[in-house]
């Protein structure tokens, strides 16, 4: 199966032998090369196959290729950071954070600033689960959570001089709104008093929808969220009696109205395929609920079963798991029918409307990706609030500790709450760019690269560009003199690219775990 619309000069020049199944033709028709059993070497018959999928910007297509797919899914890393998060160790401490400000502090022109703040609690377990939360009904263990956040906040603005505004603060978890409006209020408040909000910031919320009302999202609204993100996962009831996340489309609905009611200017919601009991039929129904409520942004994660990593997923039965192939026809089928609703491929698990801001930016290449995944805002330093949260300020990444107990022993002792985390050298902010530039916009310009680092991007990453070479021959990257892009063959599958300049991948001097790269 694939998924391409192509403006064609003529059906019969784009279907030579060497071309790939189907094309659109001018007029919209999708033609296939069709090779009969006994014909000849390079005789081919063509029809017409199924309706044109619709993409309103063709250039953001993605071409599903399960040959390849097969081929090249292995388990890989998300590139939400380089290096990435299993990197960091344990020599990088609280000081070396407080260095990495006071470097911040003295750079002119100043980084542009984002803050992340992580609320771990969620009142129910979802089975499939592998964030960092805590699950509770105890409501009063998130007022103390939020006074350490606010000891938190004091100690970080106490170390950051004559900050730019912030431009993007993301609220995730856990289920932030698992805090009562008394303190959803106070912790927006505890924020805006220690860092000066843009006006315009981008300020999101994750929101689980079978936990809020309409007026709550409108309370949430008048706090200054202006983007909403919303957990669906599945519709199919089988599915979420599977995974223990009971949502009617219903509810789902009232949260993205309200939002859209009250000036929430983007509204993602988050589905997942490979969930126990899932099936083609059923994961179709869910993506025309889906499509029917038009939301900005989509996420498609991969469901990875790892139970010996995230506890919870010990309850879901394998037996239920789609098999790999049914999992990749979900796939197929919701990039499918995602193309065919309009929507553009950003990258990785994502998706948009073609008007909304991350597919602007990407046909702009103006694209970032942080530990949200893909960014409109433009590359600077985040600071990042409360257990396990991470963030980046220059050329440094830090974790803070992932247990409540530990947070709170390292604020009561004034001491800010780093665990872990890692100072980058000029090779590993080299391939930060690298890496972020296939990911961000398929294509990498030496011209670029070599401006910003003073390398010969030819010399420096031979052995990377031969690493490289299987990949071109199967269609996925196209080498030049001048840039390597990647074919939209290739687009579902630039993890697996990216990983060719990951050089402590390639050392391979500790052990990690990364998910399915599909
Ligand atoms: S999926 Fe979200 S709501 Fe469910 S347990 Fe995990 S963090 Fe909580």
């Amino acid at each position: 199966m694939r998924v391409e619309a192509r403006a064609a000069r003529c059906a019969d020049a784009l279907l030579r032998p060497h071309d790939r199944t189907s094309r659109t033709s001018r007029r919209g028709r999708v033609l296939t090369r069709v090779k009969a059993a006994g014909a000849a070497p390079g005789q081919y018959r063509i029809v017409e196959t199924r309706a044109p999928v619709a993409y309103l910007d063709e250039s953001l297509a993605v071409e599903f290729d399960t040959a390849m797919i097969a081929r090249y899914d292995g388990c890989g890393p998300r590139y939400t950071s380089y290096p990435t998060a299993d990197r960091f160790g344990g020599d990088f401490t609280a000081d070396d954070y407080v260095r990495a400000l006071q470097v911040r502090n003295d750079a002119r022109p100043a980084q542009p600033l984002s803050l992340y703040v992580h609320l771990p609690f969620c009142s129910t377990i979802c089975f499939y689960c592998g964030c960092n939360k805590i699950v509770t009904r105890d409501h009063g263990r998130s007022a103390k959570y939020i006074r350490y956040l606010g000891r938190e906040i004091d100690i970080v603005c106490g170390l950051i001089e004559a900050a730019p505004a912030v431009q993007q603060l993301h609220w995730g978890g856990g289920t932030p709104t698992f805090l009562a409006r008394e303190e959803l209020a106070q912790l927006m408040q505890m924020l805006r008093n220690g860092f000066a909000i843009a006006p315009d910031a981008e300020i999101s919320i994750e929101v689980d929808p079978r936990k809020v009302s309409a007026e709550t999202i409108a309370f949430v609204g008048r706090l200054g969220f202006n983007r909403i993100s919303v957990g669906i996962q599945d519709f199919d009831p089988e599915v979420q009696r599977a995974v223990n996340r009971i949502q009617s489309e219903e509810e789902t609905r009232t949260v993205i109205e309200a939002a859209r009611a009250h000036g929430f200017t983007s509204v993602n919601v988050d589905l997942i395929y490979g969930l126990p009991k899932q099936t083609l039929a059923g994961f179709s129904a869910t993506l025309d609920k889906v499509i029917s409520v038009s939301p900005d942004r989509i996420a498609l994660y991969g469901y990875a079963h790892v139970p010996h990593l995230f506890k919870p997923q010990r309850r879901i039965a394998v037996d239920d798991l789609p098999s790999a192939g049914a999992k990749l026809g979900i796939l197929a089928l919701a990039i499918d029918r995602l193309g065919a609703a309009g929507y553009a491929y950003i990258g990785m698990d994502h998706f948009a409307r073609p008007d909304d801001a991350l597919a602007i930016a990407q046909r702009q290449r103006t694209l970032h990706r942080n530990f949200q995944g893909y960014s409109t805002q433009p590359d600077g330093d985040l600071i990042a609030l409360g257990i396990s949260a991470i963030g980046k300020v220059g050329a440094t990444y830090v974790q803070n500790v992932k247990s409540l107990d530990a947070y709170y022993e390292r604020l009561d002792a004034r001491a800010l709450p780093v665990m872990r985390g890692i100072a980058l050298d000029a090779d590993d902010v080299l391939r930060r760019s690298v890496i972020q530039s296939l990911m961000c916009h398929f294509e990498l310009d030496y011209g670029v690269i070599e401006s910003m680092h003073g390398i010969r991007f030819t010399e420096y990453f031979g052995t990377e560009l031969a690493a490289l070479a299987p990949l071109v021959a199967d269609g996925l990257v196209v080498i030049d003199d001048r840039a390597i892009t990647v074919t939209r063959r290739g687009r579902l599958l630039v993890r697996a690219i990216a990983m060719r300049f990951d050089r402590r991948l390639r050392d391979g001097n500790q052990r990690a775990h990364y998910s399915k790269i599909i």
